[in-house]
């Protein structure tokens, strides 16, 4: 029988190895040529085990053998990869140095078959009007954004929020502009509770049926069958966490990413990227509008500005100041002391504000006494088991592990042999029992770790809450506190003094302005560049020294980077058959226990762990990245021992 022009079909097997990171060709039996259509799930036998895969599309008679094993099932004929995603897919495999299976891992739910033959919701009937406006006036640059998307337009924007500015209603405007042009918009955010902010908003803009959330905390069933809404075509706005960033959003007009200095925006898992470059990668692609929105600026997204790649969309400075709450900085000097922590003038501030209602407190740190060294030779406090940081959990409880939860009984130094230690520092746990006995009378709100609060109501309380875990106060808050901001910008990181900034604006911006006795006092050495920038409320001005100082340092976002971890053997060999870019500087091999403070990574099993970190040009970054897949791919299939990690411009950068 001749070939005939169906007989044939591409697929991307569900293996996430660089050498068999390309489509394979197999034959499609008769039975199922109707439903082996591009997009749809397939299982297929590939080297003596049955796979899943992808069918990436129909080969013609010309191109496929006649030799070719048959694809065994198709699994279901809901084409769940569009054309847009696997071409995305293909794009961040690239950047990234990894494979396109394992981006499709993120951005593809697992199927649920009750769930697919469920019968859909049909799309609300009628056009999204396009919104005024409203708050975006208050922006230079800002209405004009919104009316090109009504106008079907692609503008690219970094929006930088005054304070105390209702961000989610300005999202959601945004998306409604994209909607009334016909199109669709995608908007990512960093947590679950600003998914249900900006999801009021949305309906408030949109009506209740216009979009979908996309989270990673869903349950299988609500997961795929919100995937399938956006996927149909049924759910024109999409709202979600990091691996919505894939979603196959109908006619893209619109990407939305907010606060991307958050790192929950870099995916944890292989090939490590950062939803806010992937909303690049998209904007490039399918030629839609973008908006990098925050109350704080990254370098990445500054550089975009510097380029002239995006707009800057912010507000003038009168005005930003007029609305920003009066700053000052108290120095931690006598924290050595001993019962002494918290600066006077941060008594100072929480007793003023108190009377007018609830006064936010923002600790850096977790727990109780989260971090506890040797009182003599101030070695931080091990595990004997597993070396993993101790802590105390509480008020004369014994030492814990924080890696394996074992109890420490009878600590003693590994380095000097004494058993008495010191907190070095202090969590919200114990902080909230020091301010509630200082202010006694006052309720003592946490918000943090497995009990985070989405709002406070307006009356005098003091809310004690880590970073990002901040309540939203209705009225704003009366005033704030942020203490330990030395720990935080000395961190051994090269993005330490940025997301400080960060974390204190994303507070602030909660606080009353100034001309309503609204007061802060941030603890930290006012010497410090990013205390500075929010004293003057200036994450523009803080972004643009940061990104020339990347670029005197050759680090990114001004270069690209590449981290290698693995074995020694490993890293050497990966680097070794590597043909690095020209111009390409490699640092390292260095032991990664030099690195003592990122315990848990994946590399700690190794005792001959190592870092080497590569570097060039943003021009030859694709080639670098090319150059390390295909050395991986040699050795994948070689069988080489060791697994390297490669991470492209890693958000924790020491
Ligand atoms: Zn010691
Ligand atoms: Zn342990």
């Amino acid at each position: 029988m001749p070939p005939s022009a169906t007989d044939a079909a591409r697929v991307l097997v569900d293996i996430g190895l660089a050498h068999l990171d390309r489509p394979f060709d197999y034959a499609v039996p008769p039975d199922w040529d109707e439903a082996a259509r591009p997009g749809v799930r397939v299982r297929v036998r590939f080297a003596g085990r049955r796979r899943s895969g992808y069918l990436l599309e129909r080969v013609s008679p010309g191109a496929a053998r006649s030799d070719l094993a048959p694809i065994e099932r198709v699994v279901s004929d809901e084409p769940v990869l569009t054309p847009e995603i696997a071409e995305l897919a293909r794009r961040v495999a690239d950047h990234y140095a990894g494979t396109r299976a394992d981006v499709l891992r993120l951005a593809i739910p697992p199927r649920h078959a009750r769930t697919e033959a469920a019968t859909p919701r049909p799309r609300p009937d009628g056009d999204v009007p396009a919104p005024a406006p409203s708050g975006w006036t208050h922006y230079r640059a800002g209405s004009s954004f919104v009316t090109a998307l009504a106008d079907g337009d692609a503008p690219r924007a970094v929006a930088t929020m005054r304070p105390g500015e209702d961000w989610p209603d300005l999202l959601a405007i945004a998306a409604a502009a994209a909607a009334s042009s016909g199109r669709g918009a995608l908007l990512v955010v960093p947590d679950t509770k600003d998914v249900a902010r900006v999801d009021a908003a949305l309906t408030a803009r949109l009506g209740p049926d216009r979009h979908v959330l996309l989270q990673a905390e869903q349950g299988p069933s609500a997961r795929y069958r919100r995937f399938l809404a956006v996927r149909r075509g049924q759910a024109q706005v999409v709202l979600g966490t990091r691996s919505a960033t894939y979603a196959p959003v109908h006619r893209l007009g619109l990407v939305v990413v907010w606060d991307d200095g958050d790192d929950l925006l870099a995916e944890p898992r292989a090939p490590y990227p950062h939803a806010r470059d992937v909303a690049l990668m998209r904007a490039h692609q399918q030629g839609c509008g973008l908006l990098i929105a925050g109350f704080a600026r990254t370098a990445e997204a500054h550089r975009l500005v510097r380029t002239g790649w995006a707009a800057p969309v912010r507000a003038d400075r009168d005005h930003v100041r007029h609305r920003a709450p009066a700053v000052a900085a108290a120095t931690d000097e006598r924290a050595g002391l001993h019962g002494r922590r918290l600066p006077q003038e941060v008594f100072g501030v929480v007793r003023r504000a108190l009377p007018h209602g609830p006064v936010l407190v923002q600790v850096p740190r977790h727990g109780y006494r989260p971090v506890v060294a040797c009182q003599g030779c101030r070695a931080l406090a091990r595990c004997a088991v597993c070396a993993g940081p101790l802590e105390q959990p509480a008020e004369s409880a014994p030492l814990q592990c924080q890696r394996c939860g074992r109890s420490e009984e009878q600590w003693r130094c590994a380095e000097c042999g004494r058993d008495d230690w010191r907190a070095v520092s202090v969590g919200e746990g114990r902080t909230a029992l020091e301010l509630g006995r200082a202010f006694p009378g006052t309720p003592v709100r946490r918000s943090g770790m497995g009990h985070v609060l989405a709002d406070v109501p307006d009356e005098p309380a003091l809310v004690v809450a880590t970073p990002g875990a901040e309540p939203v106060a209705a009225g704003g808050y009366a005033g704030a506190a942020l203490l330990d901001g030395d720990a935080l910008v000395a961190r051994a990181d090269l993005r330490a003094g940025e997301e400080a900034l960060r974390r204190w604006l994303n507070a602030l911006a909660g606080v009353r302005p100034a001309g309503e006795a609204g007061a802060a006092v941030v603890v930290a050495d006012p010497g410090h560049r990013a205390v500075q920038a929010l004293l003057r409320w200036d994450p523009a001005g803080f972004a643009d020294r940061e990104l020339d100082e990347r670029s005197e340092a050759r680090l990114p976002p001004a270069w690209r980077l590449a981290e290698l971890t693995g074995p020694a053997a490993a890293v050497a060999d990966l680097l070794e058959r590597s043909e690095l870019p020209p111009g390409s500087d490699v640092l390292g091999p260095f032991p990664t226990s030099a690195h003592p403070s990122s315990p848990g990574r994946p590399d700690d099993g190794h005792a001959d762990a190592v870092r080497a970190l590569v570097r060039c040009r943003l021009t030859e970054g694709l080639a670098l990245s090319r150059a390390l897949r295909e050395a991986a791919g040699v050795r994948s299939a070689r069988r080489e021992p060791g697994s390297v990690r490669v991470r492209i411009d890693p958000v924790d950068l020491q």
